[in-house]
Order: C-alpha cells, then structure tokens, then sequence
C-alpha cells in the first residue's frame, strides 16, 4: 500500500515536467481557437509533430471524471485527453501506444487552481490501464514559460520567440474578427475569412517560424486585414462598444462559454476581449518585477551571491519582456494604416493604473491584476459596457467582480457577470438583452456628451 502510494506521488514528479518532445506526437487542447493552431504550426516549423485535439466532444467523459468541485476548464480539457485517447485507440488498435504522446498542459504558480490541473489529470490518466505512459508536458509561469527542455537547448529561444509571435498574430485575426463582424455586408463573411486565415497562416509559421522571417508572416496577415476591412458596410453606424475580461480559457473558448461574443454581437455589440499576449506578458512581467524585489532586498543586505542571481535574472526576464513588448507593437503599428484595431495595455502601465488608483495590487497576483486594471482602461478609453465571462466560482474572476461592480455602478457603465459551468443558463440570454438595451443608451448619452457623476479615473 505505501509502495503504491510511494509510485502515485513519484508519478506527479517523473510524468509531469518539460519533456522533450523529438519524435513524439504534442497534444496540444484547444483554449482560443487561432491561437492553439498557430503555436501548433510553429512546433511543426521546428520539426515536432504536434497536433491540436478536438474539445468540448469528451465533457461527458471530463465530468465522469472529476468530481464537479474542479475549475470548469479542468473539466473540459480531462475530457478532451481522454477523448483524444480513446480515439487514438480506436484509430491505431493494437498499435496505439500512450508513450508516443505528450500532452500539453502548462501551469501558473500563485494563489489559484491552474497550477494543479496537471497534478489531478496525472492521477486521472495514472487510474486508467496504460495512459500512466502519457506523459504531460508543462511549461510553468515561474520561469515565465521556458522552454528549455522541451526543444532543444540551442533552439528554445528561437521557438519562444516564434510563439510569442504566433500569440500576437492570433489576437489580431482574433480582433479583425470581432471589429468586422457586426459590420460586414452579408452574415458568415468574416467567420469565412478567418477559417481562411487559420489555415494559411499557419501555413506561414510552418514555413517562416524556424528561421525567424516574421516579416514574411506579417506580409500575410496584412493581406487578410486588407480583404478583411472590404467586407465591412461603411453605411453601418459604428455600434456601442463592449470589452470583455475574465478568466482567459473561458473568455477565449467559445464552447465553454456558449459564445458569448456571438450573442452580444446579435444584440448590437462591438466587442474587444483581452488578449492572450497579456497574459503572456504579464508572467514575463511578474518575473522581472520579483527579480527587481529580490535585487533590492539582497543590495540592503549586502548578499553577494544572491545578488548576481538576482541581476541576472533581472537582465534575462527584462529582455524576454522587451522583446515581447517590440513585437508586440511592431505587428499592431504595422496594421495601423489599414483598420483601427484596438492596441494592446502594456502591463507597466495596468501596474500603475491600480497603484494609482489603490484598488488591487499585483502583490496578489493572478489574473485579477490584469481584468480589474483592464476594466479600468476601458471605462477610461469611453467603452459602452464590460463583460466579465469567467467559470462559476473561478477565485480571481469573483475577486474582479467584487471590485469591478460596485466601480461600474460608481461610473455608470453597464458591467455583466457571465460564470459559465457548462450548463444551459436559461436567463443568460435575457440579461445580455438588457445589458445591450443599457449600453445602448451609455453611447447614446456619449455621443450627447452626458458624462457620468465620476470622472476622476486616473
Ligand atoms: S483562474 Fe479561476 S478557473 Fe483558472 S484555475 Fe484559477 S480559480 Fe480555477
């Protein structure tokens, strides 16, 4: 008994962690759908076989497996491995083999759950006879996603920087989708244009991401921007604007949150969710920011040794974070001149915007930082109304709608809750309706130039 205990616990140590992925098939699980197929075009740029499994077909399995207590994302990605295996098996018979395979599923450190859904599918896939042999490879936010370990040495930062690019491009396509779609000149063009994207620009980065010829995938993505901009009715008046925050698998999961963009949409939105580059930013931001604590604490101390350590991690996290931020910016103002999409926040300035305002602090950490200083650029920059869409009891996204509420009302814009635990949520409908009817007349009253009480947002 304390033998096989002994093997369960050795399991979450020896099948979890950066594993490298040469000659092995990568699962990658969906979470926004453009993005999970580039970064599975740059792993096939660098030579791995690395797929994109279906999702949302093995809730029933998640469900079986979980006892409803877990975060719902936890849910929906056990089912979507379990699914894929099991197909896998029934595809390959007696040739499937569960160590072929590495399955993808990365993890955040801080005070909230995403850092022991690997831990609890490890003991799921362990339960069942012969996936003890998937393993699952992590990348952890406590190195600001590294990928040594998993691509080769002499290539990690090569692919890193590849797919922080890949990020970038599919928050693009992400936002030229939602700025032309309530605008197009006949229903299903720009849902057609972006299927049309996904396959040729990860076509691109299969081509271009080795040898970092980013100009050469941004030349393609201009020229989806250009036919994407031809599909839009100018007569269209432009419509109340919407920005979503959240937890970042649910906002950007269409499935697991029921289409919610789609729904606004159909009640007159515009809409702008945030980015995954964020978030992605954010960890590399987070890690330079410790650094910089840690600095500062062993200079008081004189610790020499503790000092180095912590210059150069300072040096090493600040130029991953200055690389990101530059292309970043290049991709946006490159597409300037041909459509106003909304640029990014930079994380610095988000830091600040809670300092100033003394509302939360990134002390805390978790994705609360970024959707409470978001909600705040928002209201700042004359957004019409904001969204939080999050999985029913996600501890970060109640900590944003404990403080987002009562800030909304205080600034009069309209602010809408959406948890989502996979189930059918009859009154949804009913108050994006209302919330529409609301933001409506925001922007009514903006175009007016009828301010609210409050205007003395930092
Ligand atoms: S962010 Fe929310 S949903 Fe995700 S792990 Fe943390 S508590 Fe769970």
């Amino acid at each position: 008994m304390e033998a096989q205990k002994d093997q369960a616990f050795r399991s979450l140590s020896t099948n979890v962690g950066t594993f490298s992925v040469r000659d092995k098939t990568f699962l990658i699980p969906q979470m926004n759908r453009i993005g999970c197929h580039l970064l599975a075009a740059v792993f096939q740029g660098f030579g791995v076989r690395a797929e994109v499994m279906d999702t949302y077909r093995g809730l029933e399995l998640g469900k079986e497996f979980t006892s409803g207590k877990e975060c719902f994302p936890c849910q929906v990605t056990t089912g979507d491995i379990l699914h894929h295996m099991a197909r896998e098996q029934e595809r390959l018979g007696e040739d499937f083999d569960p160590e072929e395979y590495i399955y993808f599923m990365p993890e955040a450190g801080g005070p909230c759950r995403f850092g022991m859904y690997n831990k609890f599918q490890r003991i799921v896939l362990d339960s069942i006879p012969g996936m003890e042999n998937l393993k699952i490879g992590s990348l952890t936010t406590d190195n600001a996603y590294s990928v040594t370990g998993m691509i080769e040495k002499e290539r990690a930062t090569d692919f890193r920087k590849a797919a922080y690019v890949s990020v970038v491009v599919a928050d693009i396509l992400d936002r030229l989708l939602w700025r032309i779609r309530p605008y197009e000149r006949e229903t299903g063009l720009a849902d057609a244009l972006i299927e049309r994207a996904i396959v040729d620009m990860s076509e691109a980065f299969r081509l271009h991401a080795a040898a970092k010829d980013f100009d050469a995938v941004l030349d393609r993505l201009e020229g989806f921007v250009r036919e994407g901009r031809a599909l839009m009715d100018s007569t269209i008046a432009r419509k109340p604007l919407i920005g979503i925050v959240g937890e970042i698998y649910l906002r950007t999961h269409t499935e697991a949150n029921q289409d919610v963009i789609r729904m606004l949409e159909a009640y007159g939105a515009e809409v702008v969710n945030a980015s995954i580059a964020e978030w992605v930013n954010y960890t590399a931001y987070d890690r330079v920011r410790e650094a910089r604590i840690g600095l500062r604490k062993n200079l008081r101390l004189l610790r020499y040794g503790q000092i180095r350590a912590y210059a150069s991690k300072l040096f090493s996290y600040g130029l991953d974070l200055l690389y990101q931020q530059s292309k970043q910016k290049q991709a946006y103002k490159r597409l300037e001149p041909l459509i106003d999409l909304p640029g990014d926040h930079k994380v610095g300035h988000l830091e600040n915007v809670l300092i100033e305002n003394d509302l939360f602090t990134f002390e805390v950490g978790t994705e609360a930082c970024l959707s409470i200083a978001g909600i705040m650029e928002y209201m700042h920059e004359g957004y019409d109304g904001i969204v939080n869409i999050y999985p029913f009891t996600c501890m970060p996204s109640t900590i944003t709608s404990a403080i987002a509420k009562p800030m909304a009302s205080r600034f009069r814009i309209p602010y809408l809750d959406t948890p989502c635990d996979g189930t059918y949520q009859p009154g949804r409908e009913a108050a994006i309706r209302t919330f529409m009817y609301q933001a409506q007349q925001h922007r009514e009253h903006a175009l007016r130039g009828e301010g609210g009480d409050e205007t003395s947002l930092s």
